[in-house]
This record gives C-alpha cells, structure tokens and sequence, in this order.
C-alpha cells in the first residue's frame, strides 16, 4: 500500500470494512491469539523543564505538586506487586535529578527482580540523560543496559511533523533525534516501542506520514516491538477547549496502523487512554496486544483527576475472550 492508498483507506472506507481488513491482518499475524502482561507503571518524577502543551501531568521545578520518588521507595512499591513480569517507567525531564540516579534505579531494579522485564525511559529521556551527563546517546544507552535496562517505551514521538512540534511542543527533541535515538538502540539489541499521539491539531495526512516513517525505519532496523496509538485526551492541559478523538477516528486509526505498519509485531490498544469498553472494541479493529495490569498510572490521572483503575489478569482475560481471543500472559 502506497501513502496516497493508505490516506484514501483512512478518509473514505466504511469504519467497518476498515476494520475487517485490519482484523484480517491481526490475525495473518497473531491467529486468535492476544497478548497482554502483569506490569506496574511508575512515574518517578513529575518536575519537568520543558512545557509540552498538550501535557497536564508536569509541574515547573519549584512549582507546588512536584515529586521526586526515592529509589527505595520505587523498589517496595514494585515488591508489593503479586506476579510482576514488567515495570514501566517514564518520567519528567527533571534538573534536579543527577545521572547517577537514573543508572541506580535500573541497576537497584535488576538487583532485586533479577527476571522482571524493565521497559524504561522513552527516546526525549534518553537524550536529556544525554545532555545532564554529557555522555553521547550510545554510551547512555549502554549503560542502562549494562544496568539491567531491557527495553524503551514508545513515548515522546508524539506526531512526526516539524508544523506541530512548533506548535505544541517546540521544546521537546525533533523527530529526527528521536528516530536516531530509537535506532541507536536497536542497534544496540535494545528493542522500543513508538507511540502516535493523534486526535488534536493533526492532519490525516500527518498522521499517515507518520506511519509510513515507522515502517520505513522497522524496514532498516527490525527493532519496534509494539506501536501505540495514543488518543489524546483534552483534559488538564492547555488544550482542553479541542474535542479530542472520536470513538470511529480512534478505531480508524487503530485499523489503519495495522494496516499500514505490517512489519511491526504488536499493535496495541493501550486501555489507560482508550478506556477499558473501547479498548476491548479495538481488539477487532487490527489490535493484538491488551497492554497489562498498569496498576497506577500518574499522567492520565493528572489530566482526568480520576484514578486509573488496575485491570486484573482475570478481567483481561476475560475482555479478551468476549471478542473470540484467546489470552496470551507475556
Ligand atoms: S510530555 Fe513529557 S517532556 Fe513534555 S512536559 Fe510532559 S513530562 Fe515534560
């Protein structure tokens, strides 16, 4: 499929033809078979040095409602977790937090969950650990793996487009940067995720580049483990008078990420954002992959003000099986 195709698909096809061809695809890929884990977020630190518009959960250094979680505390959070296989952890781009607390964390993690999976630090935290210890992104990453680091999530991609980086967050590392930081890691055997943040100020067109960047870039490396759609949410930021994402755009474009990035294993419905009754629906719209637990979630929450609930392996499991699938614990 070629980009004027794909945009043609996206803007025109009935929402469920798209998804039946999307369905189609996730099961060439995944036959019956769904995927979720028994992860726990955390989000060590709130205080951020940069201002992303569409972002509700930073405080400015010094501003009130900052926190900082201590190493030690992290490490009896994650023990307090019956049958943990994965930590997710992001955070703000803090100044007040030295390098070493970064590689301590990893390390302290590993020491104590020799077999859990650490899923840590998107490609913008990467580059910022980059700029604090002037170290280059290649030996940063070495290091973290050296650590016990196995993995990168998909944050901070955002949407690959210089008009809405200018516009929503002209502070935050280029698209450029952070394909190189996401290649430099796969080609130091570090597999990353990649993320599209949609349904604000974006075109279809700009969401469509975006993908077809993705699939050139997994062509080069092989190393993108899961894509995640991430439907914005306009809440608690500076950009709560736009709409955000309707339930037919968000499974259009779940549908057409299937679709179009056939060289990537995963992609997921990411039920933190989607919410859990549609993230069930985007199972037949092209998505293999239930995400996990989650357990607690701090960058949602601070823009819906409500608690994220912890999904149960048994509730997902059983959302998974309702749509025809059978569960896969990861
Ligand atoms: S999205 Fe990330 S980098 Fe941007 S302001 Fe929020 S915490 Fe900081």
């Amino acid at each position: 499929m070629n980009f004027k195709e794909a945009l043609r698909l996206y803007q025109e096809a009935d929402l469920f033809e798209l998804g039946k061809l999307a369905h189609r695809e996730k099961e060439r890929h995944h036959g019956k078979k769904y995927y979720y884990t028994i992860n726990r977020h955390i989000n060590y630190t709130n205080i951020c040095a940069i201002n992303c518009r569409f972002c509700g959960y930073h405080k400015k250094p010094g501003e009130e409602g900052g926190y900082v979680l201590e190493i030690s505390q992290i490490i009896e959070t994650l023990k307090n977790t019956p049958g943990l296989r994965e930590v997710h952890i992001v955070g703000g781009l803090n100044p007040d937090l030295p390098y070493e607390y970064y590689v301590e964390l990893i390390a302290e993690i590993r020491r104590n969950f020799p077999g859990l999976h650490i899923r840590a630090f998107t490609c913008v935290e990467i580059e910022w650990l980059s700029r604090i210890s002037g170290k280059d992104v290649r030996q940063v990453l070495i290091e973290l793996k050296e650590a016990g680091l196995n993995s990168i999530p998909g944050g901070g991609a955002e949407v690959f487009s210089e008009r809405i980086r200018k516009e929503l967050y002209p502070a935050k590392i280029s698209f450029k940067k952070w394909l190189e930081i996401a290649t430099t890691a796969h080609e130091l055997g570090i597999p990353t995720n990649a993320t599209l943040l949609f349904g604000h100020i974006e075109t279809d067109e700009e969401i469509i580049e975006h993908l077809f960047i993705l699939r050139e870039t997994q062509a080069q490396t092989g190393g993108f483990y899961c894509f995640i759609p991430l439907a914005f949410i306009p809440e608690g930021n500076e950009l709560s008078h736009l709409p955000g994402p309707s339930a037919h755009k968000i499974l259009k474009t779940i549908a057409i990420s299937r679709l179009i990035l056939d060289n990537f294993p995963h992609i997921k419905a990411y039920w933190v954002f989607l919410g859990v009754k549609l993230a069930q629906v985007a199972l037949l719209w092209g998505a293999d992959h239930f995400h996990g637990t989650v357990f607690e979630e701090k960058i949602s929450e601070s823009m819906k003000k409500t608690q994220v609930m912890r999904l149960p392996p048994q509730e997902i499991e059983k959302l998974i099986k309702e749509v025809g699938g059978e569960p896969v614990l990861i």
